[in-house]
């Protein structure tokens, strides 16, 4: 977890009964009042991420926006309040790269992540899965890609992904495909 940015540095007063400087965090997952005693937790938000394989590599989209602007990602994005990962993997699939074949994607991997948005770090857990698709012509970048860039394993520069979760995940599943980015 990187602390640049952390709630602890930026909530200046509990929510519950505006008291300045008595919301304290206890160095792992929760806040406490010292005024109030009332207490609130940190949880990791939940996002998705897909790793697609083509006949012409894995599919990268290049961000368009803040934060990790102009580098590489995976498509996907946070999950929405009350849906589930397998509707929001598909959701951000078709906002992101106008992917639309639906139920082609298998679970691969979870791994934490950090997400630092307006100045205040969001803490999320990835949940990324994986597929093969022969035909992209129907992909396009929009939302909040820049371009969709098509990469073989081989070729793939870890430096150039943005987020520490993708990284890892990239690593991962080129270890599997005996590709060494150590
Ligand atoms: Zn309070």
């Amino acid at each position: 977890m990187q602390l640049e940015y952390h709630p602890k540095d930026e909530f200046k007063y509990c929510p519950f009964c505006g008291q300045q400087d008595s919301f304290i965090f206890d160095g792992k997952k929760k806040f406490k009042c010292s005024q109030c005693a009332r207490t609130f937790y940190m949880n990791a938000a939940s996002a998705v991420g897909a790793i697609i394989e083509t006949p012409k590599g894995i599919l990268f989209v290049r961000r368009k926006f803040e934060p990790k602007k102009d580098m590489l990602d995976l498509p996907g994005g946070f999950v929405d309040l009350n849906e589930n990962a397998e509707e929001a993997i598909l959701r951000e699939l078709k906002e992101e790269i106008n992917f639309l074949e639906s139920g082609k994607l298998d679970f691969f991997i979870t791994n934490p992540n950090d997400y630092v948005f307006n100045n205040l770090l969001y803490i999320t857990l990835d949940i990324f899965f994986h597929t093969y698709i022969e035909n992209t012509n129907d992909l396009i970048a929009s939302d909040d890609a820049l371009s969709i860039e098509y990469i073989k394993p081989s070729d793939i520069n870890i430096d150039e992904i943005g987020f520490i979760s993708a990284k890892t995940v990239i690593k991962i599943f080129l270890d599997k495909k005996n590709i060494d980015k150590s």
